[in-house]
């Protein structure tokens, strides 16, 4: 099935906006204006490159797409939206075509606009929440928030009119943020912000965190995230790639020898799970961290001129159901796969990757075996990948998570032949600073304890957010987070006597 052109869309949304131009419009019309679908570039062309698949709003689309907000006193997506952006004032804006205000609204609480719009799970946030999806029965109708906030920060980003926020007297305060991803670069910004100085230590040999490492370029283009390094750099933060706090240095040693007053760690959650199945050590089997990271960051895509060979599979299987097993799989078609192999315990009810990502990939041709259970990996007498053994579930009671339990159906097992194996199923915080760092507490999955109002940990001076205090979450929770701890610790540095020259 081919997509409409980009053009037609924009030229049938053109028509539309011109047949309500000077009408008054009553919520009933807003109501029968259709959803606005995202251009995307035709599934047979995109799986040979990575560049970007969804295409992105034309000012048309983006003027009718906002018209159809209900501009809701209570306005119930506010609520959805984890650092609650004002919604209903943007769209407005937006369909008044006063799009530097838009973006102005959104920064006021948002730091990575044109991240979020691309990669936020909106139909379980404030999309959830929407009027008009409820109205219309049907959250994929309701109004696309974050699409529209993709737009604004695409228009505010290609006009180059975004200037870094401006920064407060120096106070000669320092602190030290540990890792760039989300949490990382919020707290960088905030903190910066208030005229402290500001060392962002990063174990990569590039900032950016999952952004870059884990995220593919065709669901988020890195140049997005490159300028907000640059940001941070422009606003005076010091970047140290290549620095892995509680090996290079120690927490301790930046506090108590380096003159820091506080710390913020943000070193998310990169600890790959495993299957704990036989087999699982054959060579070809890869965590989807490992896999992604090839891919991305040493650019073994580009297979002409990579330096960082990634293995070569005709047939791959992928474990798992969210977004990393969404992006493994499309990575693997991209690399070259002939055939790409799902394999998920429960429905795609359950699925926690988003809609938009499931459908991508299904597009694609990534084939899909809901209510299949991995049994063991299967090799040759040269210790590589064959295989994978597999029996089928169906579903049972609740689980803790509250998701339907998978129940294996005995006598059902079958075996899926392939090269390779990409295990997605789930990231726990690497223990590396709770084992080097004296009364730094964490719970038995690693996930640093903290306060839930400040984010501070067990130690004084030290603060942490994102995924390594939730375990694997959002881009935009680990924002809230470390929007939350820069407050926190521009507020105790506020405290402190001024510091002597
Ligand atoms: P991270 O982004 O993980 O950044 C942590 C950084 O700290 C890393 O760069 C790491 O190298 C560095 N670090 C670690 N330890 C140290 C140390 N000791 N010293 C110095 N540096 C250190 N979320 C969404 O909202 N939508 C999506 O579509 C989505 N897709 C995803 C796809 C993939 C493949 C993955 C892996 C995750 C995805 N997520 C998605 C989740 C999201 O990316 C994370 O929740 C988010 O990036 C967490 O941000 P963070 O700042 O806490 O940590
Ligand atoms: Fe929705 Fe995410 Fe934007 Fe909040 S940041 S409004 S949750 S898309
Ligand atoms: Fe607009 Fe939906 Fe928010 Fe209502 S809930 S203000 S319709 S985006």
């Amino acid at each position: 099935m081919s997509h409409p052109s980009p053009e037609s869309l924009r030229r049938e949304a053109a028509a539309q906006l011109a047949a309500l131009r000077n009408r008054t419009l009553t919520p009933k019309d807003r109501l029968t204006i259709p959803p606005q679908p995202m251009p995307s570039r035709e599934p047979t062309e995109r799986i040979h490159d990575v560049q970007e698949v969804a295409l992105g709003y034309s000012p048309e689309q983006a003027r009718l797409e906002a018209l159809r907000c209900l501009q809701c006193k209570n306005a119930p997506c506010i609520n959805g939206c984890p650092v609650r952006i004002n919604i209903p004032a943007f769209l407005k804006a937006i369909a008044e075509e006063r799009d530097a205000e838009a973006i102005a609204i959104i920064r006021q609480t948002s730091l990575l606009p044109a991240v979020c719009g691309r990669v936020c799970p909106q139909e379980i946030q404030c999309q959830e929440r929407c009027t008009v999806g409820k109205a219309l029965k049907d959250v994929r109708k309701a109004v696309s928030i974050g699409r529209l906030e993709r737009f604004v920060a695409d228009v505010e980003r290609e006009s180059g009119r975004f200037q870094p926020p401006p920064t407060k007297p120096e106070t000669g305060r320092r602190v030290a943020v540990i890792g760039s991803g989300p949490a990382g670069i919020t707290v960088a910004a905030d903190v910066r912000r208030e005229g402290h100085t500001v060392t962002l230590f990063e174990a990569l040999h590039k900032p950016g965190g999952v952004l870059v490492y884990g995220i593919p370029e065709f669901r988020l283009p890195k140049a997005i995230v490159e300028l907000e390094i640059e940001t941070l750099r422009a606003m005076g933060v010091d970047i140290r790639p290549n620095f892995l706090v509680g090996r290079t240095r120690r927490l301790e040693a930046l506090l108590h020898d380096d003159g820091y007053d506080a710390a913020f760690i943000g070193a998310g959650a990169g600890l790959p799970r495993f299957l704990d199945i036989e087999g699982e050590n054959l060579v070809g089997v890869f965590s989807a961290n490992e896999y992604l990271t090839r891919a991305n960051l040493m650019r073994a895509y580009n297979r002409e001129q990579a330096d960082t060979p990634i293995y070569p599979g005709r047939n791959v299987i992928v474990v798992g159901g969210g977004n990393v097993a969404m992006d493994a799989a499309r990575m693997a078609l991209r690399l070259g796969a002939k055939e790409v192999h799902l394999v998920y315990r429960r429905t795609e009810a359950e699925m926690p990757a988003r809609i938009e990502e499931i459908e991508h990939a299904k597009e694609e041709g990534v084939q899909f075996h809901v209510l299949h259970a991995p049994r063991r990996v299967i090799g040759n007498a040269a210790g590589r990948v064959t295989g994978l053994e597999c029996i089928r579930c169906r579903l049972g009671e609740p689980d803790d998570s509250g998701r339907p339990r998978p129940v294996e159906i005995p006598g059902s097992e079958y075996i899926l032949e392939a090269e390779t194996l990409i295990v997605a199923i789930g990231n726990e915080p690497n223990p590396l600073l709770p084992q080097t760092t004296t009364g730094l507490k964490a719970d038995r999955r690693g996930r640093l304890l903290v306060d839930p109002v400040t984010n501070q940990t067990s130690l004084p001076r030290v603060y942490a957010g994102g995924d390594v205090v939730l375990g694997s979450a959002t881009v935009i929770l680990a924002m809230g987070q470390g929007r939350q701890a820069a407050a926190a610790i521009n507020a105790f540095l506020a405290e402190l006597p001024p510091r002597k020259a």
